[in-house]
Protein backbone atom coordinates (compact mmCIF):
# COMPACT_ATOMS: atom_id res chain seq x y z
CA UNK A 1 0.00 0.00 0.00
CA UNK A 2 1.23 2.89 -1.19
CA UNK A 3 2.10 5.76 2.16
CA UNK A 4 -0.54 8.58 0.35
CA UNK A 5 -3.46 5.93 0.16
CA UNK A 6 -3.93 5.62 3.80
CA UNK A 7 -7.06 7.11 3.16
CA UNK A 8 -8.25 5.43 -0.50
CA UNK A 9 -8.99 7.84 -2.23
CA UNK A 10 -7.67 6.78 -5.39
CA UNK A 11 -9.30 3.32 -5.03
CA UNK A 12 -12.62 4.77 -4.26
CA UNK A 13 -12.33 6.90 -7.77
CA UNK A 14 -11.72 3.37 -9.37
CA UNK A 15 -14.60 1.95 -8.18
CA UNK A 16 -16.74 4.59 -8.64
CA UNK A 17 -15.87 4.51 -12.21
CA UNK A 18 -16.56 1.08 -12.92
CA UNK A 19 -19.75 0.97 -10.32
CA UNK A 20 -21.39 3.78 -11.07
CA UNK A 21 -21.37 2.57 -14.79
CA UNK A 22 -21.87 -0.80 -14.25
CA UNK A 23 -24.73 -0.09 -11.82
CA UNK A 24 -26.22 2.01 -14.82
CA UNK A 25 -26.06 -0.60 -17.64
CA UNK A 26 -27.28 -3.37 -15.01
CA UNK A 27 -29.53 -1.50 -13.02
CA UNK A 28 -31.57 -3.89 -10.62
CA UNK A 29 -34.00 -0.24 -9.60
CA UNK A 30 -33.81 2.19 -12.42
CA UNK A 31 -35.50 4.70 -10.02
CA UNK A 32 -32.95 4.98 -7.93
CA UNK A 33 -30.95 8.10 -7.69
CA UNK A 34 -26.71 7.72 -7.61
CA UNK A 35 -26.74 10.59 -4.96
CA UNK A 36 -29.06 8.75 -2.90
CA UNK A 37 -30.11 9.62 0.68
CA UNK A 38 -27.43 8.98 3.08
CA UNK A 39 -24.24 8.72 0.39
CA UNK A 40 -22.46 11.60 1.81
CA UNK A 41 -22.23 9.40 5.29
CA UNK A 42 -21.22 6.66 3.48
CA UNK A 43 -18.37 8.28 1.56
CA UNK A 44 -17.62 9.46 5.33
CA UNK A 45 -17.61 5.60 6.26
CA UNK A 46 -15.13 5.24 3.21
CA UNK A 47 -12.58 7.82 3.47
CA UNK A 48 -12.12 7.82 7.56
CA UNK A 49 -13.32 4.37 8.78
CA UNK A 50 -11.71 3.09 5.86
CA UNK A 51 -8.47 4.81 6.70
CA UNK A 52 -8.94 3.87 10.43
CA UNK A 53 -9.61 -0.08 9.70
CA UNK A 54 -6.42 -0.12 7.39
CA UNK A 55 -4.09 0.67 10.83
CA UNK A 56 -5.87 -1.69 12.48
CA UNK A 57 -5.49 -4.28 10.11
CA UNK A 58 -1.86 -3.92 9.46
CA UNK A 59 -1.59 -4.07 13.51
CA UNK A 60 -3.45 -7.18 13.49
CA UNK A 61 -0.79 -8.23 10.87
CA UNK A 62 1.80 -7.46 12.78
CA UNK A 63 0.78 -9.40 16.00
CA UNK A 64 -0.19 -11.93 13.81
CA UNK A 65 3.20 -12.67 12.47
CA UNK A 66 4.86 -12.26 15.37
CA UNK A 67 2.91 -14.66 17.72
CA UNK A 68 3.38 -17.18 14.57
CA UNK A 69 6.71 -16.98 14.45
CA UNK A 70 7.19 -18.29 17.78
CA UNK A 71 4.08 -20.16 18.00
CA UNK A 72 3.88 -22.07 14.22
CA UNK A 73 6.77 -24.25 12.97
CA UNK A 74 8.46 -22.74 10.13
CA UNK A 75 7.83 -25.99 8.45
CA UNK A 76 4.57 -24.96 7.90
CA UNK A 77 4.55 -21.00 7.32
CA UNK A 78 7.09 -21.96 4.30
CA UNK A 79 5.32 -24.73 2.94
CA UNK A 80 1.97 -22.08 2.91
CA UNK A 81 3.81 -19.30 1.50
CA UNK A 82 5.61 -21.63 -0.81
CA UNK A 83 2.83 -22.93 -2.79
CA UNK A 84 1.52 -21.33 -6.33
CA UNK A 85 -0.03 -17.48 -5.58
CA UNK A 86 -3.86 -18.49 -6.84
CA UNK A 87 -3.64 -21.49 -4.70
CA UNK A 88 -2.65 -19.53 -1.58
CA UNK A 89 -5.39 -17.56 -2.76
CA UNK A 90 -8.56 -19.48 -2.71
CA UNK A 91 -7.27 -21.11 0.62
CA UNK A 92 -7.32 -17.15 1.85
CA UNK A 93 -10.97 -17.19 0.60
CA UNK A 94 -12.06 -20.65 2.13
CA UNK A 95 -10.12 -19.50 5.37
CA UNK A 96 -11.09 -16.01 5.62
CA UNK A 97 -14.93 -16.41 4.67
CA UNK A 98 -15.50 -19.53 6.99
CA UNK A 99 -13.90 -16.41 9.57
CA UNK A 100 -16.52 -14.24 8.18
CA UNK A 101 -19.61 -16.99 8.17
CA UNK A 102 -19.03 -17.64 12.07
CA UNK A 103 -18.50 -13.82 13.13
CA UNK A 104 -21.60 -12.60 11.25
CA UNK A 105 -23.80 -14.85 12.37
CA UNK A 106 -22.71 -14.31 15.63
CA UNK A 107 -23.27 -10.74 14.78
CA UNK A 108 -27.11 -11.51 14.10
CA UNK A 109 -27.36 -14.00 16.78
CA UNK A 110 -26.45 -12.36 19.85
CA UNK A 111 -28.30 -9.14 20.87
CA UNK A 112 -25.33 -7.23 22.21
CA UNK A 113 -23.47 -7.83 18.49
CA UNK A 114 -26.72 -7.00 16.79
CA UNK A 115 -26.39 -3.32 17.96
CA UNK A 116 -23.64 -2.61 16.28
CA UNK A 117 -23.93 -4.92 13.30
CA UNK A 118 -27.26 -3.04 12.87
CA UNK A 119 -25.88 0.12 11.53
CA UNK A 120 -24.66 -1.88 8.24
CA UNK A 121 -28.42 -3.03 7.93
CA UNK A 122 -29.72 0.37 8.75
CA UNK A 123 -29.58 1.55 5.05
CA UNK A 124 -32.94 1.17 3.05
CA UNK A 125 -30.90 1.71 -0.74
CA UNK A 126 -28.78 -0.79 -1.52
CA UNK A 127 -25.63 0.12 -3.74
CA UNK A 128 -21.90 -0.35 -4.20
CA UNK A 129 -21.27 2.28 -1.50
CA UNK A 130 -23.22 0.76 1.52
CA UNK A 131 -20.27 -1.93 1.69
CA UNK A 132 -18.47 0.94 3.41
CA UNK A 133 -21.25 1.45 6.13
CA UNK A 134 -20.70 -0.81 9.22
CA UNK A 135 -19.52 0.11 12.76
CA UNK A 136 -15.94 0.08 13.45
CA UNK A 137 -16.77 -2.32 16.52
CA UNK A 138 -17.94 -4.60 13.44
CA UNK A 139 -15.45 -4.07 11.23
CA UNK A 140 -12.75 -4.83 13.71
CA UNK A 141 -13.87 -8.17 14.99
CA UNK A 142 -15.11 -9.23 11.33
CA UNK A 143 -11.53 -8.55 10.27
CA UNK A 144 -9.64 -10.16 13.49
CA UNK A 145 -11.60 -13.59 13.54
CA UNK A 146 -11.69 -13.65 9.63
CA UNK A 147 -7.83 -12.57 8.80
CA UNK A 148 -5.79 -13.88 11.66
CA UNK A 149 -5.75 -17.28 11.05
CA UNK A 150 -4.57 -15.95 7.62
CA UNK A 151 -1.40 -13.71 8.94
CA UNK A 152 -0.92 -16.89 11.15
CA UNK A 153 -0.20 -19.81 8.86
CA UNK A 154 2.18 -17.44 7.13
CA UNK A 155 0.36 -16.93 3.71
CA UNK A 156 2.31 -14.52 1.55
CA UNK A 157 2.24 -10.91 1.63
CA UNK A 158 1.54 -11.18 -2.19
CA UNK A 159 -1.65 -13.50 -2.26
CA UNK A 160 -2.77 -11.30 0.50
CA UNK A 161 -2.67 -8.34 -1.52
CA UNK A 162 -4.41 -10.32 -4.50
CA UNK A 163 -7.09 -11.45 -1.45
CA UNK A 164 -7.80 -7.91 -0.41
CA UNK A 165 -8.33 -6.49 -3.84
CA UNK A 166 -10.64 -9.56 -5.15
CA UNK A 167 -12.41 -9.10 -1.16
CA UNK A 168 -13.16 -5.13 -1.41
CA UNK A 169 -14.49 -6.00 -5.45
CA UNK A 170 -16.66 -8.78 -4.39
CA UNK A 171 -18.07 -6.45 -1.31
CA UNK A 172 -18.72 -4.00 -3.52
CA UNK A 173 -20.63 -5.45 -5.86
CA UNK A 174 -22.47 -7.43 -4.04
CA UNK A 175 -24.22 -4.52 -2.54
CA UNK A 176 -24.44 -3.05 -6.01
CA UNK A 177 -28.15 -1.93 -7.30
CA UNK A 178 -27.52 -4.80 -10.02
CA UNK A 179 -29.46 -7.20 -11.48
CA UNK A 180 -27.08 -10.37 -12.56
CA UNK A 181 -28.19 -14.18 -12.62
CA UNK A 182 -25.60 -16.25 -11.92
CA UNK A 183 -27.15 -19.49 -12.69
CA UNK A 184 -26.35 -22.57 -10.59
CA UNK A 185 -22.94 -20.68 -9.76
CA UNK A 186 -25.62 -19.24 -7.03
CA UNK A 187 -25.27 -22.28 -4.70
CA UNK A 188 -21.56 -21.95 -4.62
CA UNK A 189 -20.70 -17.91 -5.28
CA UNK A 190 -22.24 -14.62 -3.75
CA UNK A 191 -23.69 -13.13 -6.29
CA UNK A 192 -25.68 -9.35 -5.65
CA UNK A 193 -29.19 -11.66 -5.50
CA UNK A 194 -27.89 -13.59 -2.82
CA UNK A 195 -26.25 -10.50 -0.70
CA UNK A 196 -29.73 -8.21 -1.29
CA UNK A 197 -31.55 -11.15 0.31
CA UNK A 198 -29.67 -10.66 3.46
CA UNK A 199 -30.41 -6.91 3.72
CA UNK A 200 -34.69 -7.67 3.10
CA UNK A 201 -36.64 -6.61 5.84
CA UNK A 202 -38.54 -9.45 5.15
CA UNK A 203 -39.06 -12.15 7.55
CA UNK A 204 -38.59 -15.51 5.65
CA UNK A 205 -34.99 -13.53 4.82
CA UNK A 206 -33.89 -12.57 8.51
CA UNK A 207 -30.80 -14.48 9.23
CA UNK A 208 -29.67 -16.23 5.88
CA UNK A 209 -26.90 -15.76 3.56
CA UNK A 210 -24.31 -14.99 6.14
CA UNK A 211 -21.23 -15.65 3.65
CA UNK A 212 -19.41 -13.20 1.78
CA UNK A 213 -17.64 -15.28 -0.94
CA UNK A 214 -18.92 -18.32 -1.06
CA UNK A 215 -22.59 -18.79 -0.84
CA UNK A 216 -22.18 -22.69 -0.45
CA UNK A 217 -21.30 -22.17 3.16
CA UNK A 218 -24.71 -20.73 4.09
CA UNK A 219 -25.96 -24.04 1.76
CA UNK A 220 -23.81 -26.45 3.92
CA UNK A 221 -24.79 -24.75 7.53
CA UNK A 222 -28.50 -23.93 6.18
CA UNK A 223 -28.59 -20.73 6.44
CA UNK A 224 -29.14 -19.99 1.95
CA UNK A 225 -31.99 -18.38 1.00
CA UNK A 226 -32.76 -17.35 -2.48
CA UNK A 227 -36.31 -17.57 -3.74
CA UNK A 228 -36.07 -18.17 -7.26
CA UNK A 229 -35.22 -15.15 -9.16
CA UNK A 230 -37.02 -12.73 -7.06
CA UNK A 231 -35.39 -9.60 -5.48
CA UNK A 232 -36.11 -8.35 -2.18
CA UNK A 233 -39.40 -5.83 -1.94
CA UNK A 234 -37.56 -3.59 0.72
CA UNK A 235 -34.18 -3.21 2.97
CA UNK A 236 -33.63 -2.23 6.20
CA UNK A 237 -34.48 -2.76 9.41
CA UNK A 238 -37.77 -2.10 11.50
CA UNK A 239 -35.28 -0.21 14.27
CA UNK A 240 -35.02 3.69 14.70
CA UNK A 241 -31.15 3.52 13.24
CA UNK A 242 -29.76 7.08 13.13
CA UNK A 243 -29.10 8.84 10.00
CA UNK A 244 -26.10 10.70 10.87
CA UNK A 245 -22.55 9.67 11.09
CA UNK A 246 -21.82 10.01 14.80
CA UNK A 247 -25.44 8.83 15.68
CA UNK A 248 -24.96 5.64 14.28
CA UNK A 249 -21.40 5.12 15.67
CA UNK A 250 -23.08 5.96 19.61
CA UNK A 251 -26.12 3.68 18.91
CA UNK A 252 -24.76 0.28 19.90
CA UNK A 253 -24.17 2.20 23.43
CA UNK A 254 -27.36 3.89 23.85
CA UNK A 255 -29.64 1.89 26.23
CA UNK A 256 -32.72 1.19 25.46
CA UNK A 257 -32.86 0.63 22.24
CA UNK A 258 -34.87 -2.05 20.98
CA UNK A 259 -33.11 -5.29 19.14
CA UNK A 260 -34.96 -5.43 16.35
CA UNK A 261 -33.72 -9.42 14.86
CA UNK A 262 -32.71 -11.00 17.92
CA UNK A 263 -36.06 -10.34 20.18
CA UNK A 264 -38.30 -13.00 17.90
CA UNK A 265 -41.68 -11.55 18.01
CA UNK A 266 -40.58 -7.74 19.06
CA UNK A 267 -40.18 -6.86 15.32
CA UNK A 268 -43.49 -8.22 14.28
CA UNK A 269 -45.99 -5.30 13.77
CA UNK A 270 -49.17 -5.86 15.67
CA UNK A 271 -52.41 -6.37 13.84
CA UNK A 272 -55.05 -3.59 14.02
CA UNK A 273 -56.75 -6.00 16.78
CA UNK A 274 -54.10 -6.46 18.63
CA UNK A 275 -53.58 -2.51 19.16
CA UNK A 276 -57.13 -2.02 20.36
CA UNK A 277 -56.72 -4.82 22.86
CA UNK A 278 -54.26 -2.77 24.76
ZN1 LIG B 1 -25.73 -8.96 8.39
ZN1 LIG C 1 -24.19 -5.94 3.39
Amino acid sequence: MEPMDLFGLKSLLICALIFVPLEHMLALRTQQKIFRKGIGTDVIYAVVNGAFLKICIILMAAAAMGVSASLVPEKVTMTVSGQATWLQVVEIIIVADLGVYASHRAFHAIPALWRFHAIHHGIEELDWMVSFRAHPVDQIITKAVSLLPVFFLGFSSEAITVYFIIATGHALFLHSNVRVNFGPLKWVIASPQFHHWHHADQRDAYDKNFASHLAVIDALFGTFHIPGSRMPEKYGVDEPIPTDYIGQHGYPFVRGTQQGRNTGDAVVKPTPEEVARR
